[in-house]
């Protein structure tokens, strides 16, 4: 593994907006035909993770020269007290330690004490050479978490709990739900475990779960499948950095005979005979990888399939009122589309996990979709049907999916963007239910008219304020966040029947997208990447269309072509 070393400034800079939460609402149905119209009605609220904290960042210290030689990183996790609701995580730091060492959660909404997790009985210690446990070294709380006295050492051991008990179902903040109890286990994000130091530079991460029990265990994000190195894919037999591969670790499903008896997955069939490691680890690229990570134990269920070169894997612990084989191919079909659509998957691995949705206000949404990586996590009531599951939450699955292109291989990091990302995927995920067959074309027109006309067309904000200046501040009122995803996605549309009438291409803007993932960079999504993206796919300069149109309040030409 490439060395990497990342200070604390640069490791703010370079994290990824990992966390995206969109929000589905439809209505109890009344009837088939108010069914029908309130899933026109879905309402979607982005919650931008990383956009919070950024705004924390301006206040923070900015370490531009840290002292000292990066420090190496290792978390241990131990799963024996998962199934109650309680990690044990002891982080080992290694190099020549300053004197004290600072720890701290990833700044921002779940660094703040408010909602941070409950981090229990902390301790830390000296390390040996031949890593026995060496004198005990102060540990102090800081404002924003903790100082270890660790002058002259090389080695120190800082451990902790962090208790995932259940949100209350009162909680109308999704973000709290994320780590949480689970049947059999638990499921927890990297941001809500991993204490990190804030005066010193860091590289080489590694994360190890100790699994005494041998529970099944998966990560979908990062996504550990073998060769996870992907510039060495051609190279025969696991690599060393990640030892956590796909079809270990894992429960077969029940029903997975039906699933592989159906073709396509017999041929890819992992080999679910492999033990459960009782120790499994991996490699972060980064502290950004480290932060977005999400671990799930328990008495989870997995099926697999395969979409080109990309493992396809559903995964749940709970049961449903439909088969988890039907449930994984309404996945393989939304990711199989969305694969043809962009010629290849930005990761080796795109897993599904489907869970409760444990809100239960009249407020709260029906479902709730994050992504992380390309990896998504969907809420769902416990009693959806096989029906709803395809009419409401589908489109969430093809959403989140979406942005594993849009929104992190193309990286979302600039707001300026928001109306893009948000607008295009929310076009492209109705576009892409209908290529998979999930949607019939009326069916996906029929959603996107209800939306643009309740959303856009006739909400106060219209004219008011530009899209892209109302999707760029995710805290506005809902009224607002409503305009900026219709808006986004009106923009979208009309964009493209603008650049075709110009170009005479037949659908520019799934040129553009193509071109946006195949020269994607580092530097992630900004206006002026779109701008050059359009008039290099194009030939057309957009730049005063989106200076009226997107960044002005022009209200859009109409559209009439919406599928
Ligand atoms: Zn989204």
């Amino acid at each position: 593994m490439a060395e990497k070393s990342q200070t604390a400034l640069q490791r703010y800079k370079s994290r990824r907006v990992g966390y995206l939460v969109d929000q589905e609402k439809t209505e109890p149905p009344v009837s088939a035909k108010d069914q029908y119209h309130n899933n026109g009605l879905a309402l979607r609220l982005l919650l931008l993770f990383l956009l919070l904290p950024a705004l924390g960042f301006f206040g923070w210290r900015a370490y531009e020269n840290l002292p000292g030689e990066p420090l190496e990183l290792t978390y241990e996790i131990d799963l024996s007290e998962a199934p109650h609701g309680t990690l044990m995580v002891t982080l080992i730091a290694e190099g020549k330690l300053p004197p004290q060492l600072d720890l701290e959660y990833p700044p921002g909404i779940f660094g703040k004490t408010q909602y941070g997790r409950k981090l229990l009985r902390p301790s830390a210690h000296a390390l040996n050479d031949n890593g026995t446990m060496g004198r005990p070294l102060t540990v102090d709380q800081s404002a924003n978490g903790w100082r270890l006295g660790t002058r002259g050492l090389n080695r120190a051991g800082f451990i902790y709990r962090v208790d995932l008990s259940k949100a209350e179902s009162s909680e109308m903040d999704i973000r709290k739900h994320i780590s949480t109890l689970v049947n059999g286990g638990v499921r927890f994000a990297g941001f809500e475990i991993f204490l990190q130091p804030t005066n010193s530079n860091v590289k080489n991460i590694t994360v190890t779960l100790h699994n005494p029990a041998r529970m099944p265990v998966l990560v979908p994000w990062p996504a550990l499948v073998k060769n996870t190195n992907r510039e060495h894919n051609d190279s025969a037999g696991p690599l060393a950095d990640a030892h956590l591969g796909y079809g270990q670790g894992y429960n077969p499903t029940p029903d997975l005979a039906t699933a592989i008896s159906s073709g396509q997955a017999a041929r890819n069939k992992p080999n679910f005979a492999e033990p459960v490691p009782m120790n499994l680890f991996y490699h972060p690229n980064d502290l950004a990888d480290l932060n977005n990570a999400l671990i799930i134990c328990g008495n989870i269920r997995t099926l697999n399939s395969r979409a080109k070169d990309c493992v396809i894997q559903f995964a749940t612990s709970q049961n449903w009122l439909f088969n988890d084989s039907d449930a994984l191919d309404l996945v393989r079909r939304i990711a199989r589309t969305e694969i043809g659509f962009f010629g290849s998957s930005p990761t080796e691995q795109i897993t599904v996990l489907l869970a409760t949705n444990e809100v239960q206000t009249a407020e709260g949404f029906d479902v709730y979709g994050v992504h992380t990586g390309s990896s998504v996590l969907v809420m769902i009531h416990r009693d959806t049907t096989w029906g709803m599951l395809e009419e409401q939450a589908a489109s969430v699955i093809a959403h989140e999916m979406f942005h594993g292109w849009l929104g992190e291989a193309i990286t979302q990091n600039d707001p300026a963007t928001l109306w893009f990302t948000e607008g295009a995927t929310t076009w492209y995920s109705a576009r892409m239910l209908t290529a998979a067959g999930v949607w019939t074309p009326q069916h996906a027109r029929q959603v996107l008219t209800d939306r643009l006309n309740r959303d856009y067309v006739q909400n106060p904000w219209r004219g008011e304020v530009s899209i892209a200046a109302a999707a760029a501040d995710v805290m506005g009122d809902p009224d607002q966040v409503r305009y900026a995803y219709a808006g986004g996605v009106a923009a979208s549309i009309a964009l493209d029947q603008w650049l075709s009438r110009q170009s005479r291409m037949v659908r520019p803007l799934d040129e553009v997208l193509r071109y946006l993932y195949e020269n994607r960079t580092e530097e992630g999504f900004s206006r002026l990447v779109l701008e050059e993206a359009v008039l290099a796919v194009t030939g057309v300069d957009c730049r005063l269309w989106l200076e009226n149109y997107v960044y002005g309040t022009q209200n859009l030409p109409p559209v009439d072509r919406l599928i």
